[in-house]
């Protein structure tokens, strides 16, 4: 077992090189360049980021704070997933610890976006306003996250059940003006009421197309929905250029497959391929020193749903459910790179 002086030792070395590393900046069409995208090693751009899952998260210091044991874990996992071509991912914490974040991507060679932003709100947080969480993301985006030089690529904003209450709504409103600032793409944590969370980042400004709202398909957030009503609702979210971020491959407690099959299936027959991603959202924490991922009491092989879960059976499992390649490709490669080609003049 690797100790955290061995991790420092190397990330410090690894991180040496990185900053020699010179800043990338590539062509694009009608005289504007594309922007590197920020990754907790340097910059990659967006032709560099291969198979790659929007919505996960290196959890290195929830639980007990066994932070070897969480360390190890991470780079064994993400190492198995790096072996089976997934290239990059986007932590969306937001991040408890981004220099932990660095070495696991050194040690791993995959790539991680990490975010700014904010999670549920706590209760503490319900008085603050558009211009207070705005003020929290621009110094992560111009500071570098944590006193570290890494900076974000993404941005977090969440919203608990409907109605959205209203610090939630001040904060999808910083979220849309630091998208028009730095063009970082939002990933949104919805289950419940996705169509209105879009509403308010439209009328603030967001660009829907570099917009991805996650774990939609969570059966408990269609307030009292058939599936084929989902499936409209959804499909007037997409038909406004967001992107549809699924992630209960496997933890059927909260979608039926069948469900989500047809979910995928309906909107991708209607067009919509162009649309949706696949990821996994793994989540775990050390409790007394045992490993609990989330949601892996509820599932039979619920230890098996981490970060190669995704390439190993998920994407195998839509393909038996009759989705084709040709669109599971797009979900883990072509969407996740357009959300995160981003130009500038
Ligand atoms: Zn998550």
């Amino acid at each position: 077992m690797s100790t955290r002086r061995h991790f420092l030792t190397q990330g410090a070395t690894l991180l040496g090189a990185a900053l020699i590393r010179p800043a990338l900046a590539a062509p694009a069409h009608s005289g504007s360049r594309i922007l590197p995208i920020p990754t907790a090693t340097g910059e990659i751009l967006p032709g560099d980021m291969g198979i790659t899952s929007l919505h996960e998260h290196i959890a290195l210091r929830r639980g007990d704070h066994h932070w070897e044991q969480g360390m190890a874990y991470a780079i064994q996992e993400l190492k198995r997933a790096r072996a089976l071509g997934l290239q990059t991912i986007a932590d969306v914490g937001p991040p408890d610890d981004v220099a932990g974040i660095r070495e696991v991507s050194r040690a791993t060679g995959v790539n991680v976006i990490c975010c700014t932003g904010f999670y549920l709100l706590q209760r503490s947080q319900l008085g603050m306003k558009a211009q207070e969480f705005q003020d929290a993301m621009l110094k992560d985006i111009e500071h570098g996250l944590q006193g570290t030089d890494v900076r974000p690529g993404v941005i977090k904003v969440a919203s608990t059940r409907m109605p959205i209450r209203p610090a939630e709504r001040e904060l999808f409103i910083a979220a849309a003006r630091v998208q028009q600032k730095y063009h970082l793409p939002i990933c949104v944590h919805s289950v419940s009421g996705c169509a209105e969370q879009q509403n308010i980042l439209e009328e603030a400004g967001a660009d829907l197309k570099h917009c991805y709202f996650s774990h939609i398909e969570a059966t408990f957030g269609w307030n009292g929905r058939t599936v084929d009503q989902e499936i409209d609702y959804l499909e007037g979210v997409v038909a406004k250029g967001s992107t549809l971020s699924f992630n209960n491959f496997g933890n059927w407690n909260h979608t039926k497959p069948e469900d989500l099959a047809l979910i995928i299936k309906e909107l991708a027959r209607r067009g919509h391929a162009d649309r949706m991603v696949a990821t996994m959202d793994v989540t775990w924490s050390f409790e007394k020193g045992r490993l609990k991922l989330l949601w892996e009491d509820t599932n039979v092989n619920g230890r098996d749903r981490t970060y190669a879960y995704l390439l190993e059976s998920a994407v195998p499992w839509m393909h038996a459910n009759g989705i084709p390649k040709s669109a599971t490709d797009r979900f883990i490669i072509d969407n996740p790179r357009r959300i995160f080609t981003r130009t500038a003049t």
